[in-house]
């Protein structure tokens, strides 16, 4: 039986976010990239550096930082830095609003040390002095060779132009919802800039266009049809998305939708952590949303069970996390020395009722005794049972045989074994 793919992408144009040697493709035939964006104070650069290589190692191919004030403009620079020696390689991209263009202006070596801007053209300003400010930022993105993102978001459209566009549709003999309307205005807006960009000079293939909302059925609407009016890439994201579960699901629901109609280049997941909180939990979940689709892989898979009545014991829950930790603790080390390991499976199963038989689809596979089985763990190879383990080191003995299989199975060279 041969699994149903999601639609073929969206044809775009290929933009390049580049440090030094290092590129970042977004658009085009690249795949679909993860980003993520920094919560720490920017003008921080020791801990803006730790969180971006905290971001980076999880496996975020972009990370944006926030560029706010004077000090945060300064440590730009310093950050850059720091990665550089840490031997972090990954494009930072400045978030600006309000005072971009000054602080573009005034601080050439932060224009410099980032490799994209984000430019939200509801915060360059009002009337005339809008229009002026967000020629200044292009300005400095063509004098650095740099790419820019148009990021228009529902909480901060610019507001005479919605004013504009509500007056006009009232005026219409039939008016169309407000709702609809001003998810219209988000896209004029994205597009209106990116048109406004490319007159200024900027080529279009280093424009990317965002155009974020909190609802998701809303995000669904306004990306389904700005990916039809444009060749742009598409940065996807549930802006606000929320707190744990919530966040998750909401960002997955919308996401999901369009990325399986072909619509997506690259996305971000926007989750409030919880009070201290790992902030690499929106890297995971992005990856997490691209690889249960069957989009990209990013680390093996762990496949268990949810767990019943009839595995009241929490063996096999600690089992299973134990076993997702060590996958992910070792991915930055096995991202280079074992190409292929992120296809990898791994069945962690509550007993024997569907234990063997997901174990035998899985690369590695482990049917835990449920209650009132025989105290014994059979595990599967390449779908052969190959040991059965007993006993209190059930899960360093299982882990030893997913380290052996990943040395054997995925060489240096790429080549499966
Ligand atoms: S595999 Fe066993 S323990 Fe797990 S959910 Fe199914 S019946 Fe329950």
């Amino acid at each position: 039986m041969s699994t149903p793919a999601v639609a073929a992408r969206r044809p775009s144009r290929k933009v390049l976010i580049r440090h030094g040697a290092h590129a970042v493709a977004v658009g085009g035939d690249a795949p679909v990239m993860v980003q993520s964006m920094t919560n720490t104070d920017t003008a921080d650069a020791i801990a803006t550096s730790i969180q971006v290589k905290e971001l980076a190692r999880t496996g975020s191919e972009v990370v944006r930082i926030t560029v706010n004030t004077a000090e945060a403009a300064a440590a730009v620079p310093e950050i850059r830095e720091r990665l550089d020696r840490m031997g972090i390689t990954t494009p930072l991209v400045g978030d600006f609003h309000f005072n971009g263009h000054k602080l573009l202006a005034e601080y050439p070596g932060c224009a410099a040390a980032l490799s994209k801007y984000r430019i939200n053209p509801g915060n360059v300003g009002k009337g005339a002095r809008r229009d002026d400010n967000f020629a200044r930022m292009i300005d400095v993105a063509l004098l650095h060779s740099k790419p820019v993102r148009i990021g228009v978001n529902w909480g901060s459209l610019d507001q005479s132009l919605a004013t504009r566009m509500m007056d006009e549709n009232a005026a219409r003999p039939s008016p169309l919802p407000a709702d609809a309307v001003l998810r219209e205005a988000l896209i004029v807006s994205t597009l209106d800039s990116a048109a406004r960009a490319c007159e200024l000079g900027l080529p279009a293939d280093a424009i990317v266009l965002s155009c974020k909302v909190s609802g998701v059925q809303d995000l669904i609407a306004v990306y389904r049809d700005l990916a039809g009016r444009c060749e742009y890439p598409l940065h996807l994201g549930l802006t606000e998305a929320g707190m744990g579960s919530k966040g998750i699901v909401a960002s997955t629901a919308a996401l999901a939708v369009l990325l399986q109609e072909g619509i997506g280049d690259t996305i971000r997941v926007s989750l409030t952590p919880e009070p201290g909180g790992d902030r690499t939990r929106e890297v995971v979940v992005a990856q997490e949303i691209l690889q249960t689709m069957g989009i990209r892989s990013f680390a093996p898979m762990v496949i268990a069970c949810p767990g019943c009545g009839r595995t009241t014991s929490t063996v096999f829950q600690s089992l299973a996390a134990q076993i997702q930790d060590y996958l992910r603790a070792q991915m930055p080390v096995w991202r280079t020395r074992h190409p292929g390991v992120e296809e990898m499976h791994v069945a962690v199963m509550g007993c024997v009722v569907n234990g063997p038989g997901e174990s035998k689809q899985a690369n590695i596979g482990i049917s835990l005794p449920g209650t009132g089985e025989s105290p014994v763990a059979p595990v599967y190879v390449d779908g052969e049972k190959t040991v059965t383990l007993k006993g209190e080191n059930i899960a360093r003995e299982f882990q030893a045989i997913v380290e052996d299989y990943v040395q054997r199975k995925y060489t240096n060279a790429g080549v499966n074994a």
